[in-house]
């Protein structure tokens, strides 16, 4: 078997084009186009990449990027008063604080000051609650977008035994709770999981998201499994020889041959997290100016 390669790119521009074209509803109707803002606490290159990306992103669809950043040694009460402003400016829809923060901030506590109506991250303990009771809600990004991917591929969820590697708050956790919601029969796997290879060789859908380099091999993979690969792993110039530099969680090469479905890194799940935040945006906007889209 060779799998059906999930082309993210294409799924992800296609939501981005969407986005776009009720963006341009929206501030039709709304007479004001949706506001996003990020914060930005120290100078680490990977989230200024990233928040430059989501600035960029937002621009694209003809939304309002505010770009809020502070120095690396900013105090508690600094992050929490720039959040708190956005919360009060009405032109702001979304607030996103980049993580990490540095190492003397509390990420949580930050998060947790951010509005739930403008937590485009889906991140604040009442909107991860929402989720948890399966009530309407913003949900995660990279979570949102798995759930893009795998709609795309026409995977039957209910039912199906679906496996997630991996149980952060930020990744594993709600997207083992968006599973459930279309009735898979979800299992959470973490680091002290017993004979994981035996657990993810019971998937018709497996999704890993570990941080751990081609950690699962072709032996972890049921024949005809849609295989969805979360992990970003920068290998060294060294090892990276010609290619990225960028690896998944999942030894892609060896899976393509078993699988039936699977993501590429990159070019599967990354692009569409960017993708989902830009329409978390615009629901967040339509839901506080009340016009739904
Ligand atoms: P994280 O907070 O570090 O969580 C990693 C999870 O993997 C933990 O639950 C950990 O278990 C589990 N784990 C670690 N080693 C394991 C092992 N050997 N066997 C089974 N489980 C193991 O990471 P995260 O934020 O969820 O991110 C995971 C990966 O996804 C990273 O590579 C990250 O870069 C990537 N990611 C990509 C996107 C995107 O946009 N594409 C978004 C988010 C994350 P314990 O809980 O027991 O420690």
């Amino acid at each position: 078997m060779s799998a059906k390669i999930i082309d993210g790119k294409a799924i992800a521009a296609r939501v981005r084009a969407e986005v776009a074209s009720e963006v341009e509803q929206f501030t039709q109707r709304a007479g004001k186009p949706p506001g996003l803002a990020t914060v930005l606490v120290g100078d680490d290159p990977a989230s200024a990449v990233y928040v430059s990306g989501k600035q960029r992103a937002s621009l694209e669809v003809g939304m309002v990027p505010f770009d809020r950043r502070l120095p690396a040694d900013a105090s508690f009460e600094q992050v929490a008063a720039e959040i708190e402003r956005l919360n009060a400016d009405e032109t702001v829809n979304g607030v996103l604080l980049q993580l990490p923060v540095p190492a003397h901030l509390d990420g949580p506590a930050l998060t947790e000051m951010i509005h739930p109506l403008k937590d485009v991250d889906g991140l604040t303990p009442i909107n991860a609650g929402l989720l948890s009771l399966g009530r309407p809600g913003m949900r995660p990004a990279t979570p949102l977008g798995v759930m893009e991917l795998l709609a795309d591929t026409g995977v039957e969820l209910e039912g199906a035994e679906a496996v997630v590697v991996g149980r952060s708050n930020l990744f594993g956790k709600p997207m083992a709770q968006l599973l459930l919601a279309e009735n898979a029969t979800v299992t959470t796997c973490h680091s002290r999981t017993h004979d994981l290879r035996e657990v993810c060789a019971r998937a018709d859908v497996l999704i890993a998201a570990v941080g751990r380099p081609r950690l699962i091999e072709r032996d972890f993979v049921k024949p005809g499994a849609v295989v969805i690969d979360v992990g970003m792993n920068r290998l060294t110039p060294e090892q990276a020889g010609n290619t990225s530099g960028l690896v998944g969680d999942v030894d892609f090469t060896c899976v393509a041959g078993i699988a039936s479905a699977i993501t590429p890194v990159p070019g599967g799940v990354g692009p569409m997290t960017i993708a989902l935040l830009l329409r978390n945006t615009l629901q967040a906007a339509q839901r506080q100016a009340r016009i739904e889209g």
